[in-house]
């Protein structure tokens, strides 16, 4: 796995009226992210391959799987009160049928796109589209998990 497919491509500084532009379309995907899918505003977002639940509501911000601290009933290390995160995307990604999404290793946070727009970060190219927008081949391959180096 080359360097590229571990890390956002587009490195570009985002130029201060960008921020702006960003910010005033993060208000609106607010609306609809922040009460249905409690978004906490990464600017990556990975949304459509983890069973439309947020990977980043979990206190470490993993975006790979559980940090290995999972409690036997599923609870989070961090919030023993809660449920880890990662065992509630599982749980509802085997119920969708699409377990081998999970096997897409998620690139390195970009923490510069932290507080921007994910919709904007798209339309830009600065990050990987949603699996619905990706081409019927590409989608087949990821949900089959053919594109999962070993
Ligand atoms: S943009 Fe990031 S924080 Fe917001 S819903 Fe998507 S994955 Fe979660």
């Amino acid at each position: 796995m080359t360097q590229d497919e571990l890390a956002t491509l587009d490195n570009t500084k985002i130029s201060p009226r960008e921020r702006k532009f960003s910010h005033l379309m993060l208000w609106f995907e607010d609306l609809i992210k922040v009460p249905v899918f409690r978004c906490q505003h990464c600017g990556e977002c990975l949304l459509s391959s983890t069973a439309f639940t947020c990977s980043q509501r979990c206190p470490k911000r993993i975006r790979n799987g559980p940090c290995g601290g999972t409690g036997k009933d599923g609870s989070c290390e961090v919030y023993p009160d809660r449920k880890c995160i990662w065992f509630l995307i599982h749980r509802r990604t085997k119920r969708m049928n699409r377990l081998a999404a999970l096997y897409d290793i998620k690139k390195i946070h970009n923490w510069s796109l932290e507080g921007t727009s994910a919709w904007l970060n798209v339309f830009k190219r600065r990050i990987d589209p949603p699996i619905i927008f990706l081409t019927r081949e590409q989608k087949r391959k990821k949900l089959s998990g053919q594109d999962i180096q070993r």
